[in-house]
């Protein structure tokens, strides 16, 4: 039987062995997918005596591991390269690891099922973290007219912006972020995990946004979804698509099977709303 696992730390909240065992009975796959839930100075060791099985064909790498993925990897992938960061590795039949970063592709793809048109949009995206870093290049490379940054800690956007050095990403700082008048909003922070807002919500910053999106997920809507609501954004989206659609990636990288995520992510949103 093919062999995956998600490591994390936490790691008991994660769905991604019931997304995973739901694309594997659709593709007719027969596969086991375990939670791992690795010491923080022990990623490596873990993964790797995992992925020594014969069984193995690869695992999910979810907080705080990704730059450690990254690290013990080979890269071809260009989204991880400019992400610094992998959340899905693979076992080659040499028994060496490539690491692959799906979470920009699941970002878009879910934008898309929900027929959210990026094509010459102006899109502000709000966080600095590992998820933002994984989702720019996607973004650039569905041709957004441009992709402004902005963080809580402005030097790390800074310094993404300098790495991926791409002339329709820019960066402003929180307090000058109404001045942009995005037409999408992407939360790319952990701050809805906390009830908190990342930035301030006015109309001002609000009055051309058609979408706001945030990564994180819950059963009810966001704060920071709320708050778009209260300021008349019509589209309000969470996390939950995003994170079938690049687990959806992920199986695809490892089985060359492509799951059909729709009544996938009805499914596990009936699940979280009975949690
Ligand atoms: P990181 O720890 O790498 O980065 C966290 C980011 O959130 C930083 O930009 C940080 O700002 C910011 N932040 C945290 N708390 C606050 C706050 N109270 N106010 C403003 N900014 C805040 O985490 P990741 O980037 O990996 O993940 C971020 C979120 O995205 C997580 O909640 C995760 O669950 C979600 N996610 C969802 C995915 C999905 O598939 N739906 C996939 C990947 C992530 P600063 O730099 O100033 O500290």
């Amino acid at each position: 039987m093919k062999k995956f696992a998600v490591f994390g730390n936490p790691i008991e909240q994660s769905l991604s062995p019931t997304i995973h065992q739901m694309f594997a009975e659709q593709c007719e796959e027969v596969i086991s997918y375990e939670k791992i839930l690795a010491p923080v100075d022990g990623f490596v060791e873990k993964a790797s005596s995992f992925l020594a099985q014969p069984e193995a064909v690869g695992c999910n790498v979810t907080m705080p591991f990704k730059l450690d993925a990254f690290n013990m990897a080979n890269i071809d992938d260009q989204a991880a390269q400019d992400a610094q960061a992998a959340n899905t590795l693979m076992k080659c039949p040499d028994g060496s690891i490539k690491g692959f970063n799906t979470d920009g592709v699941g970002l878009v793809n879910d934008l898309l099922n929900n027929n959210v048109q990026l094509e010459n949009k102006r899109v502000l995206l709000i966080g600095a973290g590992g998820a933002a870093r994984g989702v720019i290049s996607p973004l650039l490379e569905a041709s957004v007219a441009q992709l402004i940054i902005t963080n809580r800690t402005l030097e790390k956007a800074q310094q993404i912006s300098a790495a991926v050095s791409n002339s329709n990403l820019d960066v402003v700082a929180l307090d000058d972020i109404a001045a942009i008048k995005p037409h999408i909003t992407i939360n790319s922070t952990a701050a809805s995990l906390h009830q908190e807002l990342p930035c301030h919500m006015s109309e001002a910053l609000l009055d051309e946004c058609e979408v706001v999106y945030d990564m994180v997920y819950k059963n009810s809507p966001t704060v920071f979804m709320q708050e778009a609501h209260k300021y008349g954004v019509k589209k309000r989206l969470d996390g939950l698509g995003m994170l079938v659609e690049q687990a959806a990636a992920a199986f695809s990288i490892w089985t060359g099977k492509q799951p059909k995520t729709n009544a996938i992510v009805n499914k596990v949103r009936e699940l979280i709303n009975n949690q």
